[in-house]
């Protein structure tokens, strides 16, 4: 198939590269170049700009950071709306939210471009060795054409129903992931604080049904302070934001939601966004010590 992907960050380059090796023709176009090096070597084609990489495609992939990012991008003359073929289809890979997805589906129908959003669940090490399982929201036709190559990228693929459906299943996943990550966080404050060795409290509470399988998963990351991220910390604050959007736009009050945030906002705000997320630990840890 004929395929342009778009969004060569950490999960992007790494989706993009198993696309190759399954024998797809690929097209890539980042913001950064030097991101696509690896990926032009391995036989992929450069678009020179967004309209450029699009015309040819007969599925427009992308991995993009944020809901600004995407529509900044997909719009205008030179977007990829405007100068992907009419028959073609865009799947978005990006984590965004449902009202955005709705107004996507809409300005993507006013170009005659079917459309699927298709987050993702699972980081870097998923993405590389394609164990990623796409949640996703679309007509059923539409899926189906993007089926084999959600194959390729990943090993499970759930069809939640109308667009909207991916994206907010994709929020509940980390706002799980960021709620109790916050969580276990204090949790280990407050451990250390009364004397308890770090190891030890990682020993007793990740054997413990009380504390999510995920904790034990990110334990090698805290104890050796290894900030590169899988997932960048700014991106999960998104997501929560965009978490707390929905929230509002659906009429719900999640006070535990909104003070989490404010950790990762903070975080952030400290200079830790481009850090991996479990870096909030070591944020926490220098502002209580
Ligand atoms: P990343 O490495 O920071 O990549 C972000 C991508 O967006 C890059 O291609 C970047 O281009 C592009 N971008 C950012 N700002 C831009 C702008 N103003 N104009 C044009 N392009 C821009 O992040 P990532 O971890 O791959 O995440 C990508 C998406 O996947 C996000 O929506 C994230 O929430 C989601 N996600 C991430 C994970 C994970 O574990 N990492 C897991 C599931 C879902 P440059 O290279 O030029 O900066």
């Amino acid at each position: 198939m004929n395929i342009t992907f778009i969004g060569l960050g950490i999960m992007g380059s790494r989706m993009a590269a198993n696309l190759l090796k399954a024998g797809h023709q690929l097209t890539v176009f980042n913001r950064s170049k030097d991101k696509a090096e690896a990926l032009l070597n391995q036989g992929a084609k450069w678009g020179e700009s967004t309209a450029e990489s699009v015309r040819e495609a007969e599925v427009v992939i992308t991995m993009l950071s944020k809901p600004e990012v995407v529509e900044e991008m997909a719009q205008g003359s030179e977007g990829w709306l405007h100068n992907m073929q009419e028959d073609a289809i865009w799947m978005d890979s990006s984590t965004v939210n449902p009202s955005f997805t709705h107004r996507m589906q809409e300005y993507a129908h006013d170009y005659g471009i079917a459309y699927i959003e298709a987050p993702v669940a699972g980081s870097k090490p998923a993405a590389e060795q394609a164990e990623l399982v796409f949640l996703v929201g679309g007509e059923q036709a539409h899926v189906d054409r993007c089926r084999p190559l959600m194959k390729v990228m990943g090993k499970d693929m759930k069809h939640m129903g109308e667009v909207g459906k991916g994206a907010s299943i994709k929020l509940l996943i980390n706002m799980m992931l960021g709620l109790n990550y916050a969580v276990f966080t204090e949790t280990l404050l407050l451990g250390e604080s009364m004397g308890l060795e770090q190891g030890l409290i990682f020993d007793v509470l990740t054997n413990i049904h009380v504390t999510p399988g995920v904790i034990g998963k990110l334990r090698g990351k805290i104890e050796q302070d290894d900030r590169v991220p899988n997932f960048p910390l700014q991106w999960l604050r998104k997501d929560l934001h965009l978490a707390a959007q929905s929230a509002y736009e659906n009429g719900e009050s999640l006070a535990i939601l909104q003070a989490v945030k404010e950790r990762y906002a903070l975080a952030e705000k400290a200079g830790h966004g481009d850090e991996d997320f479990t870096a909030l630990y070591a944020f926490l840890k220098g502002i209580n010590s």
